[in-house]
């Protein structure tokens, strides 16, 4: 029996992967001043993804979700900010021409900072410190004062989010996402090779399409879908001091809603039906997403599905699967089949970055591109196998020319890792890569 929500009511429940602040009245202190600043997005936003997601449930549209896998302090500038969202608008381009729907675009940006970690210490040389959580929570330098949870830094995450959602707004919709500039999206450093070259071939062919409508009398620069664009925002909604102080009351509904972000997600680490995280996010009118694992078993997925969607409504709930290459065919089936046979209503997305995250021989964490790829097309069979509808794919993936995973046309190999290794997590896709891999899914979109 369900006790009643309110949005404090996670901290009655055990909970998982959050620091233990020594400064508890600092918290306090800035748990306060964050319920005192504006929400980051409005609540009718979310709403309207909710909607769009929705489509995407029955098929109508498909889901494109990418970002950093952690934001940092450190990598805050415009340029990356612009970077991160061209790659994602000309992906959207390509899988528009694949999926032949339209593409709901969500970036993990704009306050994607806290991470679950595997292991609560890291131990160098005998010294054994707390593990880097994410820029939200402690520093990454091995050092005991970086490595101290600091409440201030919840502060200064909002900060740097609200002027990363500010400019996204800008570039949505003050003519960067412009139709007319599909061509100007190319970054320079991705414009040899394939992929490029086959992007401008299908930004000749919007041209096309605009030049014909302006011969039918139908002025494309008068067309808002077509200057402008729908961009979102999401990340793990996993430090819930932060969360439950961006959570508000939209004066609209009387509804309550976590205006951190348009859409928040549940960790595979922390997606449990009696806990913290789970209780948290049952409570708020979001659409959310939930990442399902390899252990992720059907009669508890089902369980989950209705804590949080019990009007069982399209849009609400995006499952992210995230199997790695070599398990989807074995554990996906019998997840389609029980949401299925329980007539639920969800988005199906794939994440093929964490499942295949693998050890270099040079030491760096890496995800060979070739295995990305296996598990998108495996998922993508697996659905056309049940009469399931794969909704969208969810990527870590940067803007910038970075060497973090194996492969590609690139051909970034094992000792070429530490050229360009910038990341603050997990390893991303560059642009190129992901641009890459928008035309590999684009092409599984037609099959
Ligand atoms: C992530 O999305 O960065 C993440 C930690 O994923 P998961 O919860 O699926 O491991
Ligand atoms: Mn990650």
């Amino acid at each position: 029996m369900a006790t009643t929500w309110t949005p404090e009511s996670w901290r009655n429940k055990p909970i998982r992967q959050v620091p233990d602040y020594a400064d508890k009245a600092a918290l306090e202190r800035v748990e306060q001043q964050l319920s005192g600043y504006p929400p980051l997005v409005f609540a009718g936003e979310a709403r309207r993804l909710r909607q769009q997601l929705g489509e995407v449930a029955e098929g109508r549209a498909f889901l494109l979700q990418g970002g950093d896998c952690a934001e940092s302090f450190a990598e805050f500038h415009p340029n990356n900010i612009r970077d991160t969202f061209r790659v994602m608008l000309q992906m959207a381009v390509v899988l528009t021409f694949g999926a032949g729907c339209p593409i709901v675009k969500v970036g993990r940006l704009a306050g994607q900072f806290a991470k679950p970690r595997s292991a609560p210490t890291e131990v160098i040389d005998g010294v054994e410190l707390p593990s880097y959580r994410g820029d939200i929570i402690n520093g990454i330098d091995f050092n005991e004062a970086e490595r101290e949870p600091d409440p201030e830094r919840l502060v200064r995450a909002y900060n740097q989010s609200a002027a990363t959602l500010n400019l996204l707004r800008a570039f949505a919709q003050g003519g960067f996402a412009d139709l007319h500039k599909v061509h100007q999206w190319n970054l320079e450093f991705v414009s040899d090779g394939a992929p490029a070259q086959r992007y401008e071939e299908l930004a000749g062919r919007i041209d096309e399409a605009l030049a014909f409508m302006r011969a039918c009398g139908i002025a494309p620069e008068t067309v808002p879908k077509l200057r402008e664009t729908d961009f979102y925002t999401s990340h793990e909604a996993l430090l819930l001091w932060y969360e439950q102080a961006l959570t508000r009351v939209d004066s609209l509904t009387g509804q309550w809603y976590d205006c951190s972000a348009h859409m928040v997600w549940i960790g595979d680490r922390t997606r449990h039906p009696e806990e913290a995280h789970v209780e948290f996010m049952r409570g708020i009118q979001n659409p959310i997403g939930m990442k399902c694992g390899p252990t992720t078993d059907p009669d508890e997925l089902i369980r989950l599905i209705d804590i949080l969607n019990p009007a069982n409504e399209a849009g609400r709930l995006t499952l992210i699967a995230r199997m790695g290459h070599d398990k989807v065919g074995d554990h996906l089936p019998a997840l389609i089949r029980a949401v299925q046979r329980e007539g639920k209503q969800v988005v199906w997305s794939c994440d093929p970055m964490h499942g295949n995250t693998v050890k270099s021989s040079s030491g760096y964490k890496t995800r060979p591109f070739d295995r990305i790829l296996a598990e998108v097309k495996n998922f993508f069979a697996v659905h056309r196998a049940e009469g399931s509808y794969a909704g969208g794919v969810h990527f870590e993936m940067t803007g910038q020319d970075v060497t973090e995973c194996i492969g590609g046309a690139q051909a970034i190999s094992d000792e070429r890792l530490g050229d360009r290794y910038h990341t603050h997590c997990d390893p991303r896709l560059n642009a190129k890569q992901s641009l890459e891999l928008a035309f590999l899914i684009s092409e599984a979109l037609k099959d």
